[in-house]
């Protein structure tokens, strides 16, 4: 326990690290034992790494290597060349954790001025005869009615955003009320403020489920879910690889899983919300890419896959997956060019792209620190650089999704 806890601080300490563990023990073998399990666990250099961990030659120091499972567990709070990779992806899975926390509790409820200013629009879309009925019912106050011009100075006030709209003279929930139930406002000669209040909240609680009916998160959880899954496999896989080759074999294969399925779950959501009109299409493109998915996974297990030589492979296969996401990117423009919701989520679509892009070219060409070998061990090397840009192109693709949400659950099909 004491000497683990050395070890912990001597692995910390930059000035001792580098240290091939056989030369060190070769130099200090008559020190005895204890000395040797402090030494053990010091980061290594490059060329002293068994084969199966040599992944990037321009990356000098500062390697783990065989480390027994508690030390690199707690590897994770000590600085090598693998500090970064594995919390800029922790972090990322904790970004998209609280996300989901939030879209499952708070996004399905949103309702902004941007959907208040459809609102007209919305209305030729409600169901009116439902509408009347829930008005009947709904508004105990109405007995005690004051005259129409009144309350339609109230509801003026109580609802500003509606002040934007050209079609003011026009809201149908107005004419509505006054042609549903005549007899009653002429009746009343009451002006009763409270009255007027109560009138107000009530149309506003029959209006806003009327607007909004939300259509099925599923799509939008999936990425979430395999988001969070990428971002968590990858992060176990940069910590605890180091193990052993067998931990290493099986790590790897976690994190071509996740990548894969973090693509695949992309394309769930604008598929989905794009083409939930279409079912023909919904199910074409859904069913293409869980297959390209499932096909990626399954030759990322051969083990030829993870090869060093075979990056620029790995970086085209994950890259084409995510290139033919273009096909129903083009048909939703085809489709909706006139809405602007499509031309929206298709600029977020377009940044992830050049977010994944990038990711995929730094990582194939491992730059910067091709140019200056050893320079970039701890911080700035190309894996580091693709992690950030991989969070960022999902979290423009959330924005994207929160857009689809929104559009679909305003106007259906
Ligand atoms: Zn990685």
């Amino acid at each position: 326990m004491v000497e683990n806890q050395g070890n912990s601080e001597e692995m910390k300490s930059p000035c001792t690290s580098d240290v091939d563990p056989r030369a060190s023990s070769s130099s200090k073998e008559g020190k005895g034992k204890r000395l040797w399990k402090k030494v053990k666990f010091q980061l290594v250099e490059y060329h002293s790494l068994p084969g199966y961990l040599k992944d990037n030659e321009y990356i000098l120091r500062h390697y783990r290597s065989e480390w027994p499972l508690r030390q690199t567990l707690l590897s994770i709070f000590t600085l090598h060349n693998e500090t970064l990779n594995v919390w800029t992806h922790l972090l990322g899975f904790f970004l998209f954790l609280c996300l989901t926390i939030y879209t499952a509790t708070k996004a399905p409820k949103v309702v902004d001025l941007h959907t208040l200013q459809n609102l007209p629009e919305v209305l030729r879309n409600v169901d009116f005869h439902k509408l009347q009925m829930e008005l009947r019912t709904c508004l105990p106050s109405l007995p005690n009615m004051p005259d129409l011009q009144k309350f339609q100075q109230e509801l003026k006030t109580s609802l500003p955003s509606m002040d934007y709209l050209p079609s003011l003279s026009n809201w149908y929930i107005v004419e509505l009320l006054y042609n549903c139930l005549p007899e009653r406002f002429s009746n009343s000669n009451h002006t009763d403020v409270c009255v007027l209040h109560s009138m107000k909240e009530d149309v506003a609680n029959i209006i806003s489920p009327l607007m909004v009916r939300p259509i099925t998160r599923w799509p939008f959880f999936a990425f979430l879910g395999g988001a969070m899954f990428c971002l968590l496999a990858s992060s176990a896989c940069h910590l605890l690889s180091c193990h052993s080759e067998r931990f290493s074999y099986i790590m790897l294969r976690v994190d071509y899983a996740g990548i894969a399925a973090l693509i695949a779950t992309s394309f769930y959501p604008l598929v989905y919300y794009s083409f939930m009109c279409y079912p023909a299409f919904c199910n074409l493109y859904i069913g293409f890419i869980t297959l390209l998915g499932i096909s990626t996974i399954l030759v990322s297990l051969l083990p030829v896959f993870q090869k060093p030589e075979y990056r620029g492979f790995r970086a085209s296969l994950f890259f084409g997956m995510g290139v033919s996401g273009v096909a129903p990117i083009l048909h939703k423009l085809i489709l909706f060019w006139h809405q602007p919701e499509a031309l929206h989520t298709t600029g977020y679509e377009v940044l992830m792209g050049a977010f994944y892009g990038i990711g995929a070219l730094v990582y194939a060409t491992r730059v910067p620190e091709r140019w200056m070998p050893g320079k970039f061990d701890i911080a700035g090397h190309s894996h580091q650089l693709f992690h950030v840009l991989v969070v960022a192109g999902a979290y423009t693709h959330y924005r994207a999704g929160l857009v689809y949400l929104r559009w679909r659950d305003v106007h259906g099909c």
